[in-house]
């Protein structure tokens, strides 16, 4: 059944559901995640159809978006039980049983983006039923037939009076979020993510907020720069740049500069090959506005290679820029899209200072041998996570929080951080019962 106009039945259905208690036992949480499982098997072609149509993205990487679901879908699966679990807690006031008990929060939403519009909505979902609520789930219109078919889909496999998808764009979604719900998850762009906010501190809602921004990415005078680059190109060109931990932006040593460049050349011809536009291995940007916008950003530095933008087909090459200006619109803005400013640095302590005057990134990525280095960068800056000597891996493990800090977004989730995330930690004690 694909959701009517009505925001508020849609939730009055789901809340009953959740009244009704049904929602809370092990053995429904377990049939649920079952069901997500049998459905990115059975609908698994469809849905790398869908996101090759709508992203035009390369298929190895659309199996590879359906891997990440059906890993955090057996992982829960796995470990469900011994999450549910009531945690004792020692130091009692008087004689009794205390324990912190994990509640679902009850109906929630959950807002998804277009760039990876699969996962980012089952992975927040199967956190959301592990916890035992409900939820609403909003896929962008940006990707319209993976929108489609997860409205078609989803209530084929899931229980249809405890999942719903509501299709549409910032109406609708503004009209979901008139709505009151127990938490609402969202993915997006900052700007939006505001609005989210402000609409759930009206209700006092609980929101996790997983948000992007300019992930930077240092690179140390000390490194295999011929790895770091290979490194750096596979982070930089996934999805053609379109990923919210894409390394954005490269700050290298000055006087290791055009080495990395070149090394990054090189590889780059290695992955594409000479004309990256008939490489099945690179995609496409999402529409004409982020292919306008991207092609703007471009301009603000010299390209060393790539450079190229064909608005016919939403294609940006993979494109290195050196002589950027660390005040233009390029160095402001999260770049989404396959560019990456390389600019160059005379010390480790100006690549942290440069770091620490922008926003706190999504991901921040450092390339060095020297431990004291890694210490430092670590210590001296703060991001929702950090990968040393490689790129986008420390998102890859269920058991690593995902999520942002400051601009880049509030709360985490995947495996048991997603369970979390979507409950409430109930504190209860029993007093002894032979006083009663
Ligand atoms: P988007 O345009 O698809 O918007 C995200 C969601 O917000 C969509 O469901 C959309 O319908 C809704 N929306 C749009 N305008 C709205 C409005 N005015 N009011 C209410 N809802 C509205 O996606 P996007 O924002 O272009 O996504 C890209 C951004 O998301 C990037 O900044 C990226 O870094 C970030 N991102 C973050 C993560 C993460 O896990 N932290 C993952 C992917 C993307």
């Amino acid at each position: 059944m694909i959701e009517a106009a009505s925001p508020s039945g849609t939730v009055e259905r789901l809340r009953r559901t959740f009244d009704s208690g049904r929602t809370r036992p092990l053995e429904w949480r377990r049939g649920q995640l079952q069901a997500i499982g049998e459905m990115l098997e059975r609908r698994g072609d469809d849905m790398v159809e869908a996101m090759r149509a709508d992203i035009t993205r390369p298929e190895l990487e659309c199996r590879m978006e359906l891997g990440v679901c059906t890993n955090e879908t057996s992982y829960a699966l796995d470990n469900l039980e011994s999450w549910m679990r009531p945690e004792p807690v020692g130091l009692q006031p008087v004689p009794g049983r205390q324990r912190i008990v994990r509640e679902p929060r009850g109906v929630v939403l959950i807002v998804g983006p277009w760039n990876c519009p699969v996962e980012l909505l089952v992975v927040p979902l199967v956190g959301a039923l592990a916890a035992g609520n409900c939820a609403v789930l909003k896929p962008s219109e940006l990707s319209p037939r993976c929108s489609a078919l997860m409205a078609a889909t989803v209530p084929e496999f899931l229980d249809p009076d405890a999942v719903a998808v509501v299709e549409g764009g910032a109406d609708e979604t503004a009209a979901l979020l008139e709505q009151q719900w127990d938490h609402i998850f969202y993915t997006g762009g900052g700007a939006v993510g505001r609005v989210v906010a402000e609409a759930a501190a009206r209700q006092l809602t609980p929101v996790t907020l997983e948000l992007g921004g300019k992930s930077p990415c240092i690179v140390d005078d000390d490194v295999d720069l011929d790895k770091a680059a290979r490194r750096i190109a596979w982070g930089k060109y996934f999805n053609a740049g379109q990923i919210c931990i894409s390394p954005d932006y490269v700050l290298v040593k000055r006087e290791r500069e055009e080495e990395l460049v070149a090394a990054l050349a090189r590889v780059t011809e290695e992955f594409f090959g000479t004309d990256p536009r008939s490489s099945a291995d690179f995609g496409r940007i999402v529409n004409e506005r982020h292919h306008a916008r991207i092609a703007r950003l471009m301009k603000d530095g010299r390209p060393a290679f790539g450079g190229e933008a064909e608005a016919a087909d939403r294609y940006i090459a993979p494109t290195v820029l050196q002589d950027v200006a660390p005040d233009s619109d390029l160095m402001q803005e999260e770049i989404f899209g396959p560019v990456l400013p390389v600019l160059p640095v005379d010390s480790i302590g100006e690549a942290i200072e440069f770091v620490n005057r922008r926003d706190r990134p999504l991901a921040l990525y450092l390339f060095t041998r020297r431990q004291e280095v890694e210490d430092e960068v670590l210590s001296r800056t703060s991001s929702g996570g950090a990968c040393v000597n490689g790129t986008m891996l420390h998102a890859a493990s269920p058991e690593m929080p995902f999520g942002g800090t400051g601009a880049s977004g509030l709360g985490a989730y995947h495996g048991r951080h997603s369970f979390e995330s979507f409950s409430h930690r109930k504190a209860v004690f029993t007093q002894g019962r032979q006083d009663i």
